[in-house]
């Protein structure tokens, strides 16, 4: 049996999707699943669409998710360089190859004749005017040149590009395993370019002689490229590696939440969805907070992808990355478009938090109260995870979401003010606080121990009290274990706080 090997080729022009990351994601997984080569292939031949530091952006996006690969350019391997431009001079010779063989030729049109040529066809009725093999014979290359011609035009050094050789009428068949058998007709595909007057060899030659070269086994790929796979499957016939081609599977796109089209980045920032990973400054010095910065685990994310287009044919949700890799297949890949559900995000985050252990969390946290001014040290860390972690989604609402921890709180919650904020509180909250005045470092049980005993006093249950108790410490009508919170703040702090809400709020008779 051959090795399993699976490339992720993202191209440098651009941050990487939540789509790429999910492709990045299925090879990897595939790899791991049969026990074989999981390759991240940089392909950057397109030079002018080139963004600076997009690959190094995509390294650290598979680095944060734990995708690591077994060969890329930063850690090397057996078949590389893994960057196309360091194999620029690899390509050439395989097109020459082709056009040795009759199964490609060189062309000298300028891009104002190919336009012109576009334009006089569409006069003529001609729905997608193509340089194809009917129009081929029209044109200035190497097929309806004399040889002598051609040999000027090279020696003037007139730039040309190498053209794949479509044929008229041929059936293009092959098997993608997602979607089946897949039938194209090739006059309905033109004669792509292969070399750029540049030199440069264009994606498509590229990816296959690289995709040959590099022994990959399996093409797993988003949707987008289907349409590209006939000719690269005739790439593979030319070439006379039909033996050795790797199987095909193209992933359903991801789609907005409501199924309507592709989720882009501005969809996604309308949305509060994320479609980065990482956080991305675009050229318009538009920030986009990625996954992370939005404060997403990388195995929520990975946990949450790995379901957005597969499923593992039971009820189950939750798996790690590594219980994934047991039980992924490309069979149960679905063919339809994948909705992008974010509070299913959401959900696998907070399993993800809860699951973690306390100590896990504190230097996170710590971090985050600094950003936010807040002085933490690691034990007061502790404690707030200790009160907010079953609480929230993401780590920072453990500080954002109770900042009556840290600070006294200046607004009171008024539908929780009107409705239990009665004059019978008065005296017992006032004897309460005075009590906690006494006690700086109370503990939750002599919290509640003291109050029991003041409501005895007045024959008052504590269940009629404990929100509008709530509501001066915090100002807001729900929130972790209150006696834990008094044991947080400390007693003085405490006492000020119900004292301060004693002349403040207003009281109803
Ligand atoms: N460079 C292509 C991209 O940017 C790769 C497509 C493929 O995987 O063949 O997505």
């Amino acid at each position: 049996m051959t090795k399993v090997r699976v490339r992720f080729a993202p191209s440098p022009t651009g941050p990487l999707h939540i789509g790429g990351v999910r492709t990045a994601l299925y090879n990897y997984l595939f790899a791991k699943k049969h026990k074989g080569d999981f390759i991240l292939r940089i392909e950057d031949t397109d030079q002018a669409r080139l963004v600076q530091g997009a690959e190094d952006y995509i390294m650290k996006s598979l680095a944060w998710l734990g995708l690591n690969p077994d060969e890329s350019p930063e850690v090397g391997g057996p078949f590389g360089p893994y960057r196309q431009s360091d194999r620029k001079d690899t390509y050439a010779k395989y097109a020459w190859q082709l056009v040795d063989d009759g199964k490609a030729y060189i062309a000298f049109d300028t891009p104002e004749e190919i336009e012109e040529m576009k334009v006089k066809m569409t006069e003529a009725g001609v729905v997608q005017p193509q340089y194809n093999a009917v129009m081929r014979h029209r044109m200035k290359n190497s097929l309806s040149l004399s040889q002598d011609q051609v040999d000027e035009l090279i020696e003037n050094k007139v730039p040309f590009v190498i053209r794949i050789k479509m044929p008229a009428k041929e059936d293009i068949r092959f098997v993608d395993l997602i979607r089946g058998t897949v039938l194209v007709h090739s006059s309905t595909l033109d004669d792509k370019v292969l070399i750029k007057s540049d030199g440069m060899p264009t994606y498509h030659l590229a990816n296959i002689v690289d995709d040959h070269l590099m022994e990959i086994t399996h093409v797993i790929r988003g949707e987008e490229w289907l349409p590209s796979a006939p000719l690269h499957v005739y790439l593979y016939q030319s070439f006379g590696w039909e033996s050795t081609m790797p199987s095909f599977a193209h992933l359903p796109l991801i789609l907005k939440p409501d199924g309507k089209g592709k989720l882009s980045k501005r969809d996604g920032k309308k949305q509060g969805i994320p479609v980065f990973p990482l956080e991305y400054v675009d050229e318009d010095q538009e920030t986009y907070k990625g996954f992370r910065e939005e404060g997403y685990f990388p195995e929520s994310v990975v946990n949450f992808l790995s379901l957005l287009g597969w499923n593992p044919g039971t009820e189950q949700e939750l798996f790690t990355i590594d219980e994934l890799a047991e039980i992924f297949s490309l069979e149960r890949i679905i063919k339809g478009g994948a909705r992008f559900d974010i509070d299913k995000a959401k959900w696998f985050n907070q399993h993800y938090l809860r699951k973690k252990e306390n100590s896990e969390l504190v230097d996170e946290v710590m971090k985050i109260a600094a950003s936010r001014n807040v002085e933490l040290n690691e034990q007061r860390a502790l404690q707030v995870i200790n009160l907010m972690k079953e609480r929230v989604t993401f780590i920072h609402e453990m500080i954002d979401n109770a900042p009556y921890l840290f600070n006294k709180p200046t607004e009171f919650d008024p539908q929780v003010v009107n409705k239990k904020w009665s004059a019978e509180i008065i005296n017992p909250f006032q004897k309460y606080a005075e009590a906690l005045k006494e006690n700086e470092n109370i503990s939750p049980e002599q919290a509640k121990n003291s109050l029991e005993e003041i409501l005895g006093e007045f024959q008052m249950p504590i269940g009629k009290v404990m929100q509008a108790l709530r509501v001066s410490l915090s100002g807001q009508g729900g929130g972790p274990d209150l006696m834990e919170v008094i044991s947080f703040l400390g007693g003085s702090e405490a006492s000020e706080r119900i004292d301060y809400a004693l002349n403040q709020l207003p009281i109803k008779s």
